[in-house]
């Protein structure tokens, strides 16, 4: 990624969605925190409320039947029934209770002959109170020798009516005659109103319930539920709360909730557990009045608490989106943009181009960085001008001097060809007297004379040679030689100037070996390879020790034929190795103890590499040289 935009949002979007997702897990943690905390304060909050709803009424209920029970008047008439006067007294108090209870009813029944007295609102068996005689044989009546049993002095009694949906609490206490139960007395309340209200709760999700001591369930909305004839049912028939739980786990803890309420009784208690296969909260509160619990379900889910959380949740990452945006937008404006301008103009003056766009970068870090490559670039533009003004100038300069140099040369060249051609003619008259002179018998020379006519003609020889040389090196120079170019057997060059070599070597009394059998091809010019052969071969004589050796070998190695030319003469010294083949170069010891120009070499070198070849040596002090030229080999 070479873009720092695209970088950015490389590392910024998994970023965002990182924070995104911390920041949703984060929420739904709160919000399952909040919601837990809400419920369980709307739990309470209902719990306690249906409690002193139903409460009230049944309070009144209890006191009054409570202080009835113990009215001397029926005591005393439940101890003689048949007397008329205490029957009617009888009777009176129970009509002044029956108008004071809140449905206006009541029953008494006498426990000696089991006769079941009862009165109620609308005054429908006034003188005919005495409705049957309950009996221990039939089982609607169970519910009283149940009420005899307990050593409750007053205890409710749910009757719900599924038929026609009506659900009464009845309060039956019992009525003692110091330590012996004669009677038992009470009154009723119909619930089904309040059943409707309070335990049908309009808010979805809650289940209100009412439960006895033991947990069975004695009122609640859906009738299948309760428990009826808590009284008479045997324990493990009892439609229990504990069976609502959907585990041991569940029913464990709400039996610790029902430890901790009759312990303390003032508490509301608050839990979780599992119920139907839902996490539910539930809700106990004691109603120790009348033994009874509120109980309230509350399904959490059902409330639907968390979509109150959604527009929160949708702001907020929409906020969180906002924010990234605007980073974005700042960061790409404070720093990425200009960073890209910046680039750009670092582009062009790396190119060459300082057409660089100015733009106001401001005051900071990149303004300052900007500002300094502005100054920067314009000084290298400065830079770059004056030197490519300097190389223009210079190279004019050079232009000039080249062509001052060329004209030089030519001049050199043409006045060392014209002195050549001028002097070979008289020389060449020289030398013709000369040898003239020398074979002329008729007018014999003295001795003395001959002398001098020998020395005229060495002298001349060696001007006429020295002469031919420098028109060479002339020619060379100003590229006027020409070559006939074509395949040549080093073996019959080699043959060719075997003669002249045997001659050369003869005069100075040295060893020759010389193999010319080598059979390799090269594309050389004839006379010119023979002119190279010879100057080296003529060094390695006159550079030679008396009696020394001179040799000379050709060989071929990877395409390359090389002829070497080995004296063992004096030698050259190393630090002078690189100036032997400069022009009139000439070792200063055999300067003027051995003849020689000092171009021989350097026309030697010229024509080798003319003709794509390479010359070289090696040479050691006292031992002698071996110079060699070497051509690509011709197949
Ligand atoms: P010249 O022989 O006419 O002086 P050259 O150009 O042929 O000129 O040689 C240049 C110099 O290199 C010579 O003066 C000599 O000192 C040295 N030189 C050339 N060949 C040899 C050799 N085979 N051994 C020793 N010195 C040599």
């Amino acid at each position: 990624m070479h873009n720092l935009k695209i970088r950015f949002l490389a590392l910024t979007v998994p970023l965002i969605v990182l924070l995104m997702a911390g920041a949703f897990v984060g929420m739904d943690f709160i919000v399952k925190d909040v919601i837990d905390e809400l419920g369980r304060n709307f739990t309470t909050k209902e719990v306690l409320y249906n409690r002193s709803r139903s409460l009230t009424p049944l309070i009144r209920l209890i006191a009054l039947a409570r202080v009835l029970a113990n009215s001397p008047t029926v005591i005393e008439w439940a101890k003689d029934e048949n007397d008329p006067s205490l029957k009617a007294r009888g009777l009176a108090e129970l009509e002044v209770y029956r108008k004071a209870f809140p449905d206006g009813s009541y029953f008494f029944v006498i426990d000696g002959t089991g006769n079941y007295y009862s009165n109620d609102d609308r005054q429908s068996f006034t003188g005919i109170e005495l409705r049957y005689t309950i009996s221990p044989d039939k089982a609607k009546d169970a519910w009283y020798y149940a009420t005899k049993r307990k050593p409750k002095k007053c205890q409710l009694n749910v009757d719900n009516d599924i038929e026609i949906q009506v659900t009464k609490v009845w309060v039956n206490c019992l009525v003692h005659d110091g330590g012996t139960v004669v009677g038992v007395i009470g009154s009723g309340i119909d619930l089904t109103e309040f059943i409707q209200t309070a335990v049908k709760s309009k808010q979805a999700g809650v289940t209100n319930m009412f439960v006895d001591g033991d947990g069975s369930i004695q009122v609640h909305s859906n009738f299948k539920e309760i428990d009826f004839h808590s009284l008479t049912n045997a324990p493990d028939e009892r439609k229990t709360i504990f069976r609502m739980a959907d585990d041991e786990n569940g029913r464990d803890k709400l039996r610790t909730m029902f430890k901790r309420l009759k312990a303390d009784p003032k508490q509301v208690e608050i839990g979780f557990l599992d119920v139907q296969e839902k996490r539910t909260l539930v809700g106990i509160s004691a109603m120790e009045e009348i033994g009874w619990f509120a109980v309230t379900f509350l399904d959490i889910e059902a409330l639907k608490l968390s979509k109150q959380f959604v527009p929160i949740a949708i702001l907020m990452a929409g906020a969180i989106a906002l924010t990234l945006v605007v980073i974005a937008v700042l960061l790409d404006r404070t720093v990425l943009s200009r960073i890209a301008k910046l680039e750009k103009n670092v582009r062009k003056v790396r190119d060459g181009d300082y057409t660089i766009d100015a733009y106001d970068a401001g005051s900071d870090e990149i303004g300052r960085l900007n500002d300094s490559f502005m100054e920067m670039a314009g000084r290298i533009k400065e830079y770059t001008q004056e030197l490519e003004k300097k190389v223009r100038d210079r190279t004019v300069d050079l232009l000039n001097a080249k062509e001052e140099a060329e004209k030089a040369n030519q001049t050199k060249s043409e006045f060392l060809s014209s002195m050549s051609h001028e002097l070979r003619t008289p020389l060449n008259a020289v030398l013709g007297f000369g040898q003239m002179l020398q074979m002329d018998t008729k007018n014999a020379l003295s001795p003395k004379q001959r002398e001098w006519v020998d020395a005229v003609l060495e002298s001349g020889n060696h001007l006429l040679d020295l002469v031919n040389q420098i028109l060479d090196l002339a020619k060379i120079e100003a590229s006027e030689v020409t070559l006939t170019m074509e395949p040549l057997l080093v073996s019959e060059v080699l043959k060719d100037i075997e003669p002249t070599v045997i001659a050369l070597v003869k005069t100075e009394k040295l060893e020759l070996s010389f193999s010319s059998k080598a059979n390799f091809s090269i594309l050389a010019d004839k006379v010119r390879l023979k002119q190279i052969l010879l100057n080296l071969i003529s060094n390695a004589v006159k550079y030679n020790t008396p009696n020394g050796t001179v040799e000379v070998t050709s060989e071929t190695q990877n395409g390359i034929v090389r002829i070497n030319v080995r004296d063992t003469g004096s030698g050259i010294p190393a630090e002078l190795h690189n100036n032997i083949f400069e022009p009139f170069y000439r070792v200063e010891a055999n300067r003027f103890l051995i003849e020689g120009t000092g171009i021989g070499l350097t026309i030697t070198k010229s024509l080798t590499e003319m003709m794509n070849g390479e010359i070289g040596f090696e040479s050691t002090v006292g031992q002698g040289s071996t110079f060699w030229v070497s051509f690509p080999e011709q197949s």
